[in-house]
């Protein structure tokens, strides 16, 4: 388990901002928890900077392509640029050219153009949750080796991570059956928490908090091959807070019978619970297991537009999944002495603004650059504390920007000032108003273009320098053989 060596150990640049230039001053034991999009891409950032004793532990037996439609914002595109892995990406996904807002009856409130059509440098890209995960999983094994990565290991318990004198003591069984696992115990100068929303860690560190807090909604989604609309990349918001329709497509010529055709990714979205219901525990998820549409379809059955048949596309739909609309309050500390939290472990944010597996690959790039400034073993918590700075009030603040609907706050607003509907949607909200939504939320969560651009031309090349190459695409096949 130790000592892996296929990694770089000279003449790394960091990539996402500017600073060191000759790898790490040290050569910690670190374990990942967790192998979703935050605990992959952390190993690879590690790696790519020198790290090279990395071990990553995950529950699941088997890792397949669990999932729907996610977006990875451009300031996180950046960082997987970096990683070398533009390529894989820009063929397994679909670089998003606008984001178009509706009421529910299609009228249009707000088209907003996306990644490098936003004047990004780099591009934004909607993506299967699965495909994005296989592809950096099979990254990791290139370059970290097949070793480093532990599956059906879902840790149990650890040491005080406060106690630096000794390195953190970790506990892992099968969770199925809760036997040992075939490696009972792993210790760590460094403990990254990437088990997601439901993190044993930190619940672990914050015994009381309880489970996730129920914002009353429930996504349903769901994913079907069909015919392009609008730009063939568009994606589309439309309804009000309490029901909502999205639409986008993920994957282009998923099937190689019907090449014309993407794979589209829909979310319809009901509020189940009332907003002053005091009970906000979550009914049961299960990422896994496929629902009837009876649940919801009836309150969809005449939301027609022009482009877009919402009852046609739902009942076209084989599988459908469903997702209670979940976050956590942020918590006070992300940084226990040698261990930290990452991605949803830290900062779980309903999932408005396509930013939960962003942030997860902002706080990777935050860690490393933290890292990447300690002298010794011993600098590490106060690594992990500027980590912490650097990430926890901002995401803290998407958190919350996210549970007053963040950007989709205009479909609110138009909705409570024309519930019929509208001619023109400024005749109910002025230009500027309209606009200074989004603009608000950008602020929030760092998706402003200068700075995202400035870093983008600063660490150009990074991937070549560093000799990452990109691993395969990915299709709804699975990888593609190409
Ligand atoms: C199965 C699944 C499906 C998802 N589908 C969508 C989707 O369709 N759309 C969307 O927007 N978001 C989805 N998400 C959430 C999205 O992936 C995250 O918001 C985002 O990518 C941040 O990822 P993360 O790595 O922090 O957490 P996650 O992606 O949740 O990954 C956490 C990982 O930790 C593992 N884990 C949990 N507990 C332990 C433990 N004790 N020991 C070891 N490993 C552990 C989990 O099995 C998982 O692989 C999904 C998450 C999961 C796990």
């Amino acid at each position: 388990m130790n000592g892996h060596t296929n990694g770089h150990t000279n003449g790394h640049t960091n990539g996402h901002t500017s600073g060191h230039t000759n790898g790490p001053s040290i050569q910690p034991k670190v374990v990942i928890i967790g192998a979703g999009v935050g605990g992959l891409v952390a190993a690879l950032q590690l790696h790519a900077h020198g790290f090279t004793n990395i071990d990553l532990f995950e529950a699941a037996a088997k890792l397949t392509t669990l999932g729907v439609g996610i977006n990875v914002q451009p300031s996180a595109v950046l960082v997987l640029r970096n990683l070398g892995l533009l390529p894989a990406l820009e063929s397994t996904g679909i670089e998003t050219q606008e984001l178009n807002y509706y009421n529910r009856f299609g009228d249009p409130i707000i088209t907003e153009p996306r990644g490098k059509f936003a004047g990004y440098d780099v591009p934004q890209y909607s993506i299967h949750r699965g495909h994005l995960q296989m592809l950096l999983l099979e990254a990791v094994k290139e370059r970290l080796g097949e070793d480093p990565v532990h599956l059906n290991h879902a840790l149990e318990s650890f040491s005080n991570p406060e106690d630096t004198t000794e390195k953190v003591k970790i506990r892992f069984v099968q969770r199925k059956t809760q036997q040992a696992a075939a490696i009972p115990e792993a210790e760590a100068d460094l403990l990254i928490a990437a088990d997601g929303i439901n993190s044993t860690i930190r619940s672990i560190l914050y015994p009381k908090e309880g489970p996730p807090h129920f914002s009353g909604r429930i996504l349903w989604r769901g994913c079907l091959e069909r015919e392009p609309y609008l730009t063939s990349a568009s994606m589309v918001w439309s309804g009000h807070a309490n029901q909502k329709f999205i639409a986008y497509p993920i994957s282009k010529a998923s099937s190689r019978s019907t090449p014309s055709k993407s794979l589209v990714n829909w979310i319809a979205e009901l509020r189940v619970r009332d907003e002053n219901d005091p009970d906000l525990t979550p009914p049961p998820t299960d990422w896994t297991n496929t629902v009837p549409k009876e649940r919801f379809a009836g309150a969809f059955q005449d939301w027609t537009f022009g482009f877009l048949n919402v009852p046609e596309l739902i009942d076209q739909t084989d599988k459908v999944y469903e997702y209670p609309m979940c976050d956590r309050t942020p918590c006070e500390r992300w940084s226990f002495g040698r261990l930290t939290l990452l991605g949803d472990a830290a900062h779980p944010m309903y999932p408005i603004g396509s930013n939960g597996a962003s942030q997860a690959i902002l706080d990777s790039a935050s860690l490393v650059r933290e890292l990447l400034t300690c002298g010794s073993l011993n600098d590490i918590p106060t690594a992990l504390q500027r980590y912490q700075d650097d990430r926890l009030p901002t995401t803290a603040k998407i958190v919350m920007a996210n549970r007053g609907n963040g950007p989709d706050h205009v479909m609110q607003v138009a909705h409570e000032r024309a519930p019929d509907g509208f001619k023109h949607i400024n005749d109910v909200i002025p230009q500027d108003e309209l606009e200074g939504i989004g603009l608000a939320y950008k602020r929030i969560a760092g998706f402003e273009i200068d700075k995202v651009n400035e870093q983008a031309a600063k660490s150009e090349g990074t991937a070549e320098r560093l000799g990452l190459k990109s691993p395969r695409a990915w299709t709804v096949n699975g990888p593609d053989r190409q």
